[in-house]
């Protein structure tokens, strides 16, 4: 079992959708108390259970443009026809009192955190440095075409856009501090429990 964390970390992780990322983060939520999710906000219209201010705040569009407007977004994308944007201050909230925050976002909004934190921020600041990004990796792009159809939440037309984006997901891999392939959860879970704890300081 991994343990509390110590150093408040800023974890940044992405994943083509079905790759089991969501089943991941919940686990570590529940392990590590000190861990919070950063809500995103979304265009798109809520899918299965989902609920808002707890999955996501589903916003319309007027909405969106007018917190882009107020610069409330750390970064903002589109992703499948649709904006999602990661708000700022809950994250530079929850660091300062001392715990963690992971983030789930697609490669392009990843690479803008990247790219803010380590040319914007100050070493000392807690977002840098705690800063960790991981990519999840399916086990093959069949593995992930039956996963998504398996959870039966998508249209065909969605699971084929998802399918291609998968792959210039992949292709982007490198760009991450690590990797991990979800070909067996347990396994997989352990490997996150693992960079968590070392970079945490707890191991
Ligand atoms: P889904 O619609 O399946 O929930 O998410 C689709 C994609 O949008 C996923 O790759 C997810 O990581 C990404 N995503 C969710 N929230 C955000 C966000 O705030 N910013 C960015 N850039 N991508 C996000």
């Amino acid at each position: 079992m991994c343990a509390m964390q110590t150093k408040p970390l800023f974890i940044v992780m992405s994943a083509p959708s079905g790759c089991g990322k969501s089943t991941l983060i919940d686990m570590l939520l529940q392990e590590y108390p000190d861990l919070q999710y950063s809500i995103s906000c979304t265009t798109r219209k809520p899918r299965g259970e989902e609920e808002d201010g707890i999955d996501y705040h589903f916003l319309t569009i007027e909405r969106f443009r007018e917190l882009l407007a107020e610069d409330a977004f750390l970064e903002s994308a589109e992703v499948h026809g649709n904006y999602y944007g990661t708000l700022k201050q809950p994250i530079i909230d929850v660091l300062n009192e001392g715990n963690s925050m992971i983030l789930d976002i697609d490669v392009v909004g990843a690479a803008k955190v990247r790219h803010y934190v380590f040319h914007h921020l100050p070493a000392e600041d807690p977002l840098r440095a705690g800063y960790m990004d991981v990519f999840i990796n399916p086990p093959s792009l069949e593995a992930l075409r039956e996963r998504l159809e398996g959870r039966g939440t998508d249209s065909p037309e969605s699971i084929e856009r998802r399918l291609a984006n998968a792959e210039g997901e992949m292709a982007r891999a490198e760009e991450y501090m690590y990797q991990v392939t979800n070909d067996e959860l347990g396994i997989a879970y352990k490997r996150l429990c693992d960079l968590i704890d070392v970079r945490s300081g707890r191991m």
